[in-house]
């Protein structure tokens, strides 16, 4: 276990802003996880956990309190479960998985951060999503102090949601998680953007390794890395809709998504036509090449950031009438809460 102190925030999360953190604790094993959280308690003190900082926001004023880490890593087979700890980097899982020849998963190579943080917001990408493959997930519940396994049924699992980072947010850490997939192949056709490169690329086999690779390759075109361009991936949800809204929607030109998940608006559509993307505001670019993400090029502080969140989100809405949810966290404190409660 390592306890650190006064961490800058913007060193801890890939859009790279944010004050200093109080503690942070990476904790190795059950017994330094009871640690951790009696250690906050002692001191009075609130708990976040954090994985890689690929999803979560930091503000300027920092965290006054403590960040636990899940440092445990690893990942085993047993009976076609697939088990990685919480600290593994969730792409070695993927590259596991194709490696061994699985499917289930293939489509979500190269999404940063940890395995832990995966089923928080049921990371998704190409049609694929965790929740259908995952099975469970050790887990230490916070509130009651007790270790327990939770199923996929207790996760709830839906668009960029679970309970953990809805109705149960920050009560759960995530030890490890496990996924059933299966030997052979993804069902063609591929998500839209998978079938054009195999079209542009004529690229003919489609075994879980080869499918990662064209994933990688289109990620690679498209997104910022976040080790050398500070990000956090793509900065609002997509707008799902109903079938009875699609003539209204389709009228006004705004192009539909079906998928496995329903009936998407792709926000960034919404900001591109908006004519925003390639702009550069407070030192945040919006992406000219997906323009749901918003890069970090200057920007010194998170209010740089929330003003040119807000100017889109005011924006798009002016031009279509849909307003834009944010997808990262942002890491609060007490204090930001009560106000935020107390302005409402
Ligand atoms: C360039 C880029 C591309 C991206 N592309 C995608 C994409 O295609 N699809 C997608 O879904 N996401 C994408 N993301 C978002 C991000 O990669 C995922 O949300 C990822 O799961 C975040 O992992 P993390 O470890 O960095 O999480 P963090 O940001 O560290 O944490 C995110 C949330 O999970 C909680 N958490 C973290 N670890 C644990 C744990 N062990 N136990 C309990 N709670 C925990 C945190 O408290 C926080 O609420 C992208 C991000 C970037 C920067």
């Amino acid at each position: 276990m390592k306890i650190t102190e006064n961490v800058p925030l913007s060193t801890l999360t890939t859009m790279r802003l944010g004050g200093p953190t109080r503690f942070v604790i990476e904790v190795e094993s059950k017994v330094d996880i009871e640690y951790a959280y009696n250690f906050a308690k002692s001191h009075a003190l609130p708990t976040f956990v954090l994985g890689g900082g690929a999803n979560t926001l930091a503000h300027d004023e920092g965290f006054n309190g403590v960040i636990i880490k899940n440092a445990m890593q690893g990942i085993t087979e047993e009976e076609g479960i697939i088990t990685a700890m919480g600290g593994t980097d969730w792409d070695a899982v993927v590259e596991y998985a194709c490696k061994h020849e699985y499917t289930g998963i293939e489509a979500l190579s190269k999404i940063p951060g940890s395995s832990g943080a995966a089923p928080v917001q049921n990371i998704g990408a190409y049609g694929q999503d965790i929740s259908q493959t995952f099975v469970s997930a050790e887990v230490y519940d916070s509130v009651t102090g007790v270790f327990k396994t939770m199923s996929k049924d207790d996760f709830h699992f839906s668009y960029r949601k679970s309970i953990m980072n809805t109705t149960e947010r920050n009560r759960y850490f995530v030890i490890s998680i496990s996924l059933q997939l299966k030997v052979g192949r993804m069902e063609r056709p591929f998500y839209n953007s998978i079938e054009k490169y195999i079209f542009d690329h004529n690229e003919t086999v489609f075994t879980p390794i080869n499918v990662r690779k064209i994933v990688s390759a289109i990620r690679a075109d498209k997104l910022p890395d976040p080790k050398t361009t500070p990000s956090a991936g793509s900065f609002f949800k997509n707008i799902y809709i109903t079938e009875e809204e699609t003539f209204d929607v389709t009228q006004r030109g705004i192009p539909i998504h079906r998928g496995n998940d329903g009936i998407k608006i792709n926000s960034g559509w919404l900001i591109e036509k908006s004519g925003l993307a390639g702009q550069i505001y407070n030192g945040i670019r919006i992406s000219d090449k997906a323009a749901l993400v918003l890069i970090n090029e200057s920007a010194k502080s998170f209010s740089d950031l929330a003003a040119t969140r807000d100017f889109i989100i005011t924006t798009v809405f002016n031009a279509f009438g849909y307003r834009l949810e944010q997808e990262p966290i942002e890491l609060v404190n007490q204090s930001q809460k009560i106000d935020a409660l107390l302005n409402n």
